[in-house]
């Protein structure tokens, strides 16, 4: 009987391996499909406070990933596939394999979601990602694109204009699902070029494999185009990373499991949900990071009480 365990590997599940190692827990964490979550596959992280010249993604996950195993947190190499509430515990599946646990931190983070075009997987960091807080300083005096129609592609649209010399915010319809305010206040930005009833269908890259430009389709009169640009912004959702909690764990109409307002309690008791998983507004490696610790405290807290 394990007393944590910790499920998936990024900012939210390591933060949560280092509290409750060092709280003498012994935590077991199960790494899951990305080891190292969405950290892993960007380039440089420059809004992780501490570290003034920048870091390295995959470099911040695996000195998270030592700190954890130096206070005595175990690793597995295992996806989980479905969870089961015991009266006193938990039974976590994997594969042909179970543990039991007395709790249990879901960190197991949202999936950006792609086009799914031909050679988007290589060019994640190299001029195609999904955050415009993290990559979007790295894009100055040069133009960009947005793909969606959102709130979120309307927050990046903007928020890259500090940056990017003018920001294609393309959208496959020709009004914006955002709400009013966001739409608007994109809309209003004189940087910010909307391509309308629109779809990309090939990224181009140069000869280092950089994007260098996209071509779109106008969906309504068939018209194809190419857009000279260093990046695309793809903000077309998130996958929360919650569906092997199916039926145990309270969710939204989105997938993202619900917290007890304030805290990272769900409303199964001694199950925690911690980062992404639970979060599709702020969705940054400092506030998964935040939210492990808040579930690392709860859940020694659940432990001492229930001794
Ligand atoms: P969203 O509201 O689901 O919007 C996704 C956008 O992507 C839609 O415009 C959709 O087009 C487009 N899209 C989906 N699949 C596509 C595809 N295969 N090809 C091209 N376009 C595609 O997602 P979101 O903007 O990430 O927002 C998620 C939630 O977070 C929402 O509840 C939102 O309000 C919230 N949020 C809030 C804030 C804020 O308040 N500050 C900021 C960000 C997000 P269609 O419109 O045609 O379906």
């Amino acid at each position: 009987m394990e007393k944590v365990i910790i499920i998936g590997t990024g900012c939210a599940g390591w933060t949560s391996a280092i509290y409750t190692g060092r709280a003498n827990l012994s935590p077991l964490v199960l790494a899951g499909d990305q080891p190292g979550g969405q950290l892993t596959t960007t380039t440089e992280v420059e809004n992780y406070p501490g570290f003034p010249e920048g870091m390295m993604g995959p470099e911040l996950m695996m000195k998270m990933q030592e700190q954890a195993t130096k206070f005595g947190a175990r690793v597995e190499y295992k996806k989980v596939d479905s969870v089961k509430k015991n009266s006193q515990s938990f039974s976590i599946f994997c594969g042909d394999q179970e543990y039991e646990s007395e709790t249990v931190i879901v960190a197991t983070g949202a999936a950006p979601r792609h086009l799914g075009l031909e050679g988007e997987e290589k060019l994640i960091g190299h001029g195609l990602t999904s955050c415009a807080t993290c990559d979007g300083a790295f894009y100055r005096d040069v133009p960009v694109a947005v793909i969606g129609g959102g709130d979120s592609a309307c927050e990046e649209a903007t928020f890259l204009t500090r940056f990017a010399s003018k920001v294609y915010l393309i959208h496959r319809r020709d009004e914006l699902r955002a709400s009013k305010i966001m739409a608007e206040r994109a809309l209003d930005n004189e940087k910010i070029e909307p391509v309308w009833d629109s779809q990309v269908t090939e990224y181009l890259t140069d000869d280092d494999g950089e994007m260098k430009a996209v071509k779109v389709i106008n969906i309504k009169t068939n018209e194809e185009k190419e857009l000279d640009l260093k990046c695309v912004f793809v903000a077309i959702g998130h996958v929360p990373n919650a569906q092997f909690l199916q039926g145990l764990v309270d969710t939204d109409e989105n997938g993202y499991i619900i917290q007890v307002p304030g805290c990272t309690k769900t409303n199964v008791e001694g199950l925690f949900a911690a980062g992404d998983v639970a979060d599709h507004v702020y969705r940054q490696a400092i506030t998964a990071a935040g939210d492990g610790c808040k579930a690392a405290l709860e859940a020694e807290r659940y432990l001492a009480e229930n001794e």
